[in-house]
């Protein structure tokens, strides 16, 4: 593979064949490997162990011998590994944003951006765990005179941790920044699809002087890794982010143990565009919320609901400006969108535009000239979209924006809760009390109105309905990895 530019970055990327476990690269002792891409080019970036349940046994007794150490060492001084981190993700930026773009095919301004989203909730998490040590043994009403109640948090103890591949580093961030911020020790499995960027994880935690077996790294597949680390019986709590039908899994397999999950799931999500909005804002926020990495987010505003006065004005305005974007190299600063990250997420979306054919749903959207290599599709507007069509109900995870026009506010309401998921949602009104008015009437965990879709580390990110269970960053995200302790006492006289 290309040699990276940044020294900073060990190159030992082209046979990913260790796990690292007890901080140390150890062999996997699966003897099947599988290949990891470059969407743009679509060439070899390396091959990779797919992992055997024997990897996830080893890592998981790691991560149990450090847990008595870990859970005792005072919240600041975790506070300051986490610090130790985010500065190791800083000094790699740019090699990490050009390796997780090769690798995802996101263009690299969104890669930069994801490494300042990771870097900030480790920061984020050094100071919560601060915070958290301040308040052990905070006192609380104790519900009689005699007595006194104080609190306490503690880790819930080994966590295994399963990400997906659509934000390299920051999904990862998500989970692991406040779990060791809460004491817990942790098995880390990243998708097989992105393994780069996240491998190097492993250099940084050692970097930073981690002890051995806090922090462990899995690499393979579903079979290989996740499935055995979903089901260990010494794993005392998964969060994991991916598809429902994973998710649906790693719920079946917790259940056994009563291990509690955190699930980070699918959407559907709803773009309401009232009739007095900004026409520009509008598109610009519509097109943020298909486009950015190329629609492969959870969060995508894929299903789009504008008032029938602003529809037609709307739509065109999104045709041309999806008909502007230009498709092509990820590393290229030009470049306003890049390749699925796949042949089988773009097959998967391509067999949507068949469907659409099929329907015969209409789309105005002019045909783009696709780059000659990577695997791309170009963005496509479809309007006036049946509620029954697929293409409607179903999340695709690429550029396809499903829309209808509507009478009024109560029937684009309607119509964004008329959906298994909960995930996100934004509303663009002509001013922001209306769109806070119609934003507290959606099922969703986040709704952003006439705004981007920020998700700060000091925020919350989870979904209602089919879209997960828990809530990640913020103080819930710190939550999901403790436990409350209250403890009771005659008071003091
Ligand atoms: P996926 O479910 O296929 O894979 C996710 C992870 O689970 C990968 O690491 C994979 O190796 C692992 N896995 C696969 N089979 C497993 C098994 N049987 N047991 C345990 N782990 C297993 O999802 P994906 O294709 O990587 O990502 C796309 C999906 O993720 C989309 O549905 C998207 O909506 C969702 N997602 C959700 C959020 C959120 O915050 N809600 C964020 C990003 C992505």
């Amino acid at each position: 593979m290309p040699a990276s530019k940044d020294t900073f970055i060990n190159t030992r990327q082209d046979t990913l064949n260790e796990q690292f476990i007890d901080n140390a690269w150890v062999p996997s002792r699966s003897k099947t490997c599988r290949p990891v891409h470059d969407p743009y080019h679509e060439s070899l970036l390396a091959e990779m162990t797919c992992g055997d349940p024997a990897d996830v046994d080893l890592a998981v007794a790691a991560a149990q011998r450090a847990l008595p150490n870990w859970r005792a060492t005072p919240e600041a001084g975790r506070g300051e590994y986490l610090e130790a981190i985010a500065a190791g993700l800083e000094t790699r930026r740019q090699a990490l944003a050009e390796l997780s773009s090769r690798n995802n095919g996101k263009p690299l301004a969104e890669a930069y951006q994801d490494l300042d989203d990771a870097i900030a909730c480790y920061r984020y998490y050094a100071k919560a765990a601060v915070a958290l040590g301040q308040r052990q043994g905070t006192v609380e009403d104790a519900g009689q005179p005699d007595l006194e109640a104080r609190h306490y948090w503690d880790a819930i103890g080994v966590v295994g941790l399963i990400t997906p591949w659509n934000f390299p580093l920051v999904s990862s961030a998500w989970k692991l920044a406040p779990a060791l911020a809460a004491g817990c020790t942790v098995v880390f499995k990243p998708s097989e699809v992105t393994p780069l960027p996240e491998q190097i994880l492993a250099e940084i935690v050692m970097e930073a002087g981690l002890p051995p077996g806090v922090f462990n790294l899995l690499l393979g597949d579903g079979e290989g890794i996740g499935a055995p680390l979903s089901r260990h019986p010494s794993i005392d709590k998964l969060s994991f982010t991916g598809s429902n039908a994973v998710g649906e899994a790693v719920m079946r397999a917790a259940a056994q143990g009563v291990r509690p999950v955190s699930l980070e799931l699918g959407g559907k999500s709803a773009i309401l565009v009232t009739e007095d909005a900004d026409l520009g804002l509008a598109r610009d926020l519509v097109m943020a919320g298909i486009c950015y990495n190329a629609g492969q987010m959870c969060s995508a505003t894929s299903r789009l609901l504008v008032h029938e006065r602003l529809a037609d004005d709307l739509y065109a305005a999104i045709d041309a400006a999806m008909a502007a974007l230009r498709l092509g190299d990820p590393q290229a600063i030009e470049t306003d969108m890049g390749p699925l990250v796949n042949a089988t997420q773009r097959e998967r979306v391509q067999s949507y535009m068949a469907l659409a054919n099929e329907e015969g749903l209409s789309s105005e959207t002019p045909a783009l000239t696709l780059p000659e290599q990577g695997f791309f599709v170009a963005p496509r507007l479809y309007r006036e979209v049946p509620t029954t069509s697929r293409l409607w109900q179903e999340e695709i995870f690429g550029p396809l924006l499903c829309a209808r026009s509507v009478a009024d506010d109560a029937e684009a309401i309607a119509l964004a809760n008329d959906s298994d998921f909960g995930l996100a949602a934004t509303v663009v009104a002509g001013d922001a009390d209306r769109a806070e008015t119609i934003a507290r009437r959606l099922e969703a965990g986040n709704v952003w109105c006439n705004s981007d879709q920020i998700a700060p580390p000091q925020g919350s990110w989870g979904g209602m309905k089919r879209s997960g269970i828990g809530r990640e960053l913020g103080d819930l995200g710190l939550g999901a990895y403790l436990e409350l302790k209250r403890i009771t006492r005659p008071a003091k006289t």
